[in-house]
């Protein structure tokens, strides 16, 4: 286990486990964040909440709290963006039937994945695919898994760069929930919804588009994120009275991913997230 951090009370707002593509259990994870000290976590895994009552029993009797999260797949202007969810009932039969319905989606999504690499010469079985993935909601890192245990790739990360990624020839693009939409599910649940990580789309035209949406944070410090894009995001998200948030995307020790509580936040965050919550709520 990594060492305890230096500064007070530092908060993680954004991982994953194995229930989306993550390398650890919610009951690692907990047990992670209880070894470096955190105060807070959000478990946010892709389109699923299955992990959220998992964490919240191993983080009982800790003092870390456990905030029930999700980083759901939606688009915006034809492409792909990714929207965080916070504080919302996740046991509301309406929102756990939309993401009944993402996860099918990917399924669907992989099984036209492996045509397309199938085109390139490149022979994978969706059982090859299904192996790499323990929870529910498998993806385009499942596939990168499968890829490079088949020896089509070195690594995960030369996967997406030859066959996955956003502009490889493999691809394939999602069209389920808009991030309007998504915004609204995550309200009607009763939670606050937060874009995450800006700067990853590389045009600050489109973001200030989405920030005009009633989402009501933005992601300013994450991994991807370099000096220039958190003043960016920090700027449009003042601009639009967004609440500025902050999380590691942490995906497990394994890999190029950043620690746990790499980029924390502040109590303060929290409780702006939890009064926009308690707005919400007043409007449904
Ligand atoms: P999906 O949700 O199936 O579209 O897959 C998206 C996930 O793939 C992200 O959340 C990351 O975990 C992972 N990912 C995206 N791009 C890369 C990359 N270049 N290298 C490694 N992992 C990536
Ligand atoms: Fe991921
Ligand atoms: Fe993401
Ligand atoms: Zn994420």
């Amino acid at each position: 286990m990594p060492g305890r951090f230096p500064q007070t009370m530092p908060i993680e707002l954004h991982c994953h486990s194995t229930e989306s593509d993550g390398d650890c259990t919610p009951t690692e994870l907990v047990a992670r964040a209880e070894a470096l000290g955190l105060t807070t976590l959000a478990l946010t895994d892709h389109d699923n909440v299955d992990g959220i009552d998992e964490a919240m029993r191993a983080a009982h009797n800790l003092s870390l709290r456990v905030v029930p999260g999700v980083e759901l797949s939606c688009h915006f202007e034809a492409r792909e963006v990714h929207l965080l969810g916070y504080f919302f009932e996740h046991r509301d039969p309406d929102f756990l039937d939309l993401l009944g319905r993402m996860r099918e989606e990917r399924r669907h999504r992989v099984h036209r994945i492996i045509e397309k690499l199938e085109s390139l010469g490149v022979r994978l079985s969706y059982q090859d695919v299904e192996e790499q993935a323990s929870g529910d909601a498998i993806g385009r890192p499942h596939v990168a898994r499968a890829l490079v245990a088949a020896g089509f790739s070195d690594t995960v990360s030369s996967a997406f760069d030859l066959y996955l990624g956003n502009a490889a020839p493999a691809y394939v693009g999602r069209s389920l929930l808009s991030l309007e939409d998504g915004i609204e599910a995550v309200r009607r649940a009763g939670g606050v919804s937060v874009l995450a990580h800006p700067g990853i789309y590389h045009d600050w035209a489109r973001v200030e588009r989405m920030l005009k949406l009633p989402v009501n944070g933005v992601e300013v410090w994450h991994p991807s994120h370099r000096k220039a894009e958190r003043k960016r995001a920090k700027k449009l998200g003042s601009r639009y009275n967004k609440i500025l948030t902050g999380g590691s995307d942490f995906h497990g020790p394994r890999g190029d991913y950043h620690e746990m509580g790499s980029s924390p936040v502040t109590e303060s965050v929290v409780s702006r997230l939890l009064t926009a919550t308690i707005g919400e709520r007043a409007l449904v």
